[in-house]
């Protein structure tokens, strides 16, 4: 039997279909014939009327049409003055949508940061949170407590975009009943237990220190341009985009677009430091022993690196 499944955007750019729309191997196609889903409507890519859209949504509200899968992209737009007026549909705050629909969804699925934690969206003027987060706190727009169908609370897939292996992986995860272990932010470890700081082709030059100042050098890009890899957990050094390249491969520090405080309100491209030592160190790491180690590392790098001699 088909699984159904409703998508519905909400407070963000639409970036996150879009990302989606470039999975390979398989493709969101491939996908969905594979994992038995039936896309009942996305709003970019469903192409049915008004009113057929209508009518379905309210099967789906009444519960004559199954929901087994609910995707919010965006955040949850609340204001102005908690009316939710600010993002309708047909009149009618999205809000009140989300929350009808995650009451009757079997599962639901955060996509995006801005659905996770609120993103950049949350971070305007809208009053925006994400779905179960505001950014590191739990509750967001459905509460602690809120649990789909299948007594799952929501599945964060954060990214700015999301990476479309993430979403593919989850769903298959998640239509197929396999076990999916969450990390504190209910996020998938098996994506989001890693740093993008692993497996960036940069590593060596994070090691000896060898830093750079502007874009597209062969160095880390951690110590002047704000390189957010070493803290941020996302999976974006194990599947490339576009199975590819992604932004430390291609020279463009990562700004940490998977963390549920992103957009920080650091500067950006910038890496904030006392005397030289970044304030905001690599996940984990003591700063008495970073000093004393970075110090060491600087002075014993090899030749090669100082002259950008290896290939990133
Ligand atoms: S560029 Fe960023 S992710 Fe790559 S090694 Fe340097 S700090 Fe780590």
């Amino acid at each position: 039997m088909a699984i159904n499944l409703y998508w519905i955007q909400a407070g963000g750019c639409g970036g996150d279909s879009m990302s989606i729309l470039n999975a390979e191997s398989p493709s969101i196609l491939e996908a969905r014939e594979d994992l038995a889903i039936d896309i009942l409507w996305h709003p970019s890519f469903s192409q049915a009327p008004p009113a057929e859209h209508r009518s379905l949504l309210a099967g789906l509200l009444e519960g004559r049409i199954p929901l087994d899968i609910l995707c919010v992209e965006g955040a949850v737009v609340r204001g102005p003055e908690n009316t939710g007026m600010f993002d309708t549909y047909e009149g009618e705050p999205k809000k009140e949508l989300i929350r009808r629909l995650a009451q009757r969804s079997g599962i639901v699925i955060a996509v995006g940061t801005c659905a996770s934690f609120g993103g950049v969206t949350g971070a305007g003027e809208t009053d925006a949170v994400g779905l179960q987060f505001s950014k590191k706190t739990c509750g967001g727009f459905l509460g602690q407590d809120f649990r789909s169908g299948r007594g799952l609370p929501v599945i964060n897939l954060p990214g700015c975009p999301l990476h479309p292996t993430v979403m593919i992986g989850a769903l298959t995860a998640l239509t197929r009943g396999l076990e999916m272990e969450l990390n504190a932010f209910n996020s998938p470890l098996e994506y989001y237990s890693m740093l993008v700081h692993q497996g960036c082709t940069r590593n060596e030059y994070h090691e000896y220190r060898i830093e750079e100042t502007d874009f597209g050098q062969k160095g880390c890009l951690f110590f002047h341009l704000g390189c957010q890899g070493p803290m941020a957990h996302a999976p974006c050094n194990k599947f490339l985009w576009n199975r590819r390249n992604c932004k430390t491969r291609s020279g463009v520090p990562c700004i940490g677009c998977t963390e549920p405080d992103f957009p920080r309100e650091d500067p950006y491209f910038y890496t904030p430091n006392i005397a030289g030592l970044p304030i905001n160190l690599p996940d984990g790491v003591s700063r008495p022993h970073y000093l004393a180690y970075k110090s060491m590392a600087a002075a014993s790098a090899p030749e090669r690196l100082k002259h950008r001699k290896t290939e990133v």
